[in-house]
């Protein structure tokens, strides 16, 4: 009632009003000028985070989303105290420890997030899809989804690949911080012991990312090698996300993204993308400098410490696990003050100013990260804390809603829109398992895919990377090609994958485009930096 009569007045006050203030403010609204409660649009939101490792908690230590926290970040009193909407947990195979059993321990963790869900059904529910979070948020419960951390977990199979996607993986993080045959990492790039691609993605590689952007399941760029990372960014249909990665421009992390890659993200996908999202992790060492480099003064006596509990295991026959060198990670990283609760919200105002608010969310990495985050920042229920310090920089309360959960739900439905398209097309004939002998340069060439299907901005894109141009095929240096009869591209496919068409000419010279890092993105509404009110 008192909006009715209230609004006509308002309306007819309001001309007069603008044109008597002096125009202090540059965007006047009435609708924005009453300040929402912080914790009112925290509720209001489906929240969304993109990472939590809290899978291996289940697995090894069988604890149970209703017991205390513990020594650990989540658990289900937290969850409904920070309006904590969906979860992604994160299938993460120690590459070392289950050398030989990626896929035994990749099922192993994917049903004890599933017990979870079976053993609290009133409070619990796995879903595999956007509408499945949606739903859940609506039934009042928590949605528990699963993501796979390191692609060494398909074990080099196409087929792995789609089993998994069967029981509900909707996102691969292309690489741990392990490279794997098919894809480099930024964990050991620098290792020269350490085989690597020499595009990023060897040929299986980008069937990999081509197999998932038709499944359906996001392409998760965190930990990738820079290399990796714009090799994917070209190839990818789907706009891509980084599941739990933060700003290297203020924690100088190799694991980190720059500005350019920041950009990247937010122009990610076909032509008509909306664009992809950056969820930023809350770890100490991603997060802040000075954490980092008081870290590094101690890893070598941590690297060691680490060593000798394994090699003392090792020599007793027993069976270490995760649990167990966190606990010593954890005696080391207490020693470090932790930073403060702002440096988290830093990383998210210079994503959302970099890349477009649109294009940044919150990927936790609870329980994966030894404990080490920021002050008052230790689970769930500290989330509205979150949006109480970006309400405060002034970001206003539709802004906070993309960031908790908004921005990963479009690029989901997305996600899901770019897999029907792929469906209804003609399925190209992909490779099907890395070859043995891990091919270290394959070229091709890609201008067939690029004229038909990517955009200007995102063939910018990839001339930012230091990646050779595309040359003429050899088909001494790719042993697998042999096998292929050459085919004209688009002889029986309306979609010319990248790979299959083979130009028996040089491909044609990259058009004239300008550096993505110095050209004003173009994308009107998601790539627009946010101007904090
Ligand atoms: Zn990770």
């Amino acid at each position: 009632m008192r909006v009715r009569t209230f609004f006509p007045i308002l309306l007819f006050a309001l001309p007069a009003l603008l044109s008597t203030q002096t125009p202090v403010k540059p965007h006047p609204s009435p609708m924005k000028s009453k300040t929402p409660n912080a914790a009112a649009v925290h509720q209001s939101a489906i929240v969304i985070d993109t990472h939590a490792d809290t899978a291996q908690r289940f697995l090894d230590e069988h604890f149970d989303l209703a017991d205390p926290l513990g020594s650990g970040n989540l658990n289900l009193e937290s969850i409904h105290q920070g309006n904590l909407g969906a979860e992604f947990f994160s299938i993460w195979v120690e590459p070392t420890l289950y050398k030989g059993q990626y896929s035994h321990r990749t099922l192993e963790l994917i049903d004890a997030v599933k017990q979870q869900a079976a053993k609290h059904p009133d409070q619990v529910e796995f879903v595999t899809s956007l509408e499945g979070i949606e739903q859940a948020h609506r039934a009042h419960k928590f949605a528990a989804l699963i993501g796979i951390e390191g692609g060494h977990s398909i074990e080099d199979s196409l087929a792995l690949l789609r089993q998994y996607y069967a029981l509900g993986v909707r996102y691969m993080t292309l690489t741990w911080s392990n490279s794997n045959n098919w894809a480099d990492s930024s964990g050991d790039i620098d290792d020269a012991s350490i085989p690597h691609t020499a595009e990023g993605l060897t040929e299986f590689g980008k069937d990999v990312v081509y197999e998932m952007n038709r499944l359906g399941m996001m392409v998760d760029i965190s930990h990738v090698s820079d290399r990796t990372f714009y090799r994917t960014l070209v190839i990818s249909r789907a706009p891509v996300i980084a599941s739990h990665s933060a700003a290297r421009a203020l924690c100088n992390a190799p694991r980190n993204m720059t500005d350019d890659m920041l950009r990247a993200v937010a122009r990610s996908g076909g032509p008509n993308s909306k664009g992809g999202v950056v969820q930023v992790n809350f770890y100490s060492g991603f997060l802040s400098q000075s954490y980092r480099d008081a870290q590094k003064a101690q890893e070598p006596e941590m690297k060691k410490a680490v060593q000798d509990l394994k090699d003392k295991y090792k020599a007793e026959g027993k069976e270490l696990t995760y649990a167990e060198i966190d606990e010593v990670q954890r005696q080391f990283a207490n020693r470090i003050p932790r930073p403060p609760f702002s440096v988290l919200i830093d990383h998210i105002d210079h994503i959302a100013k970099v890349a477009g608010v649109d294009h940044v969310g919150l990927g936790s990495d609870f329980d994966g990260v030894s404990g080490q985050l920021p002050e008052g920042l230790d689970s769930p229920a500290d989330f509205p804390k979150i949006t109480a310090a970006l309400m405060a920089r002034g970001y206003s309360a539709e802004d906070c809603r993309k960031i908790l959960g908004g921005n990963l739900l479009r690029v989901f439905r997305e996600v899901q829109q770019v897999s029907k398209e792929l469906q209804a097309e003609d399925r190209p004939r992909i490779t099907e398992k890395q070859p043995a002998n891990k091919p270290q340069y394959q070229s091709y060439s890609e201008s067939a895919f690029r004229s038909v299907n990517l955009s200007a901005q995102t063939q910018a894109l990839s001339k930012t990377s230091t990646l050779p141009a595309p040359s003429r095929s050899n088909p001494r240096s790719c042993p697998r090609k042999r096998t292929r009869a050459p085919r004209k591209a688009g002889s029986h496919r309306r979609f010319p994958h990248p790979h299959a068409a083979q130009s028996p000419e040089p491909p044609p010279p990259a058009p004239n485009l300008p550096s993505a890092a110095a050209t004003p993105l173009q994308r009107p509404a998601h790539a627009a930096p946010v101007q904090p009110r």
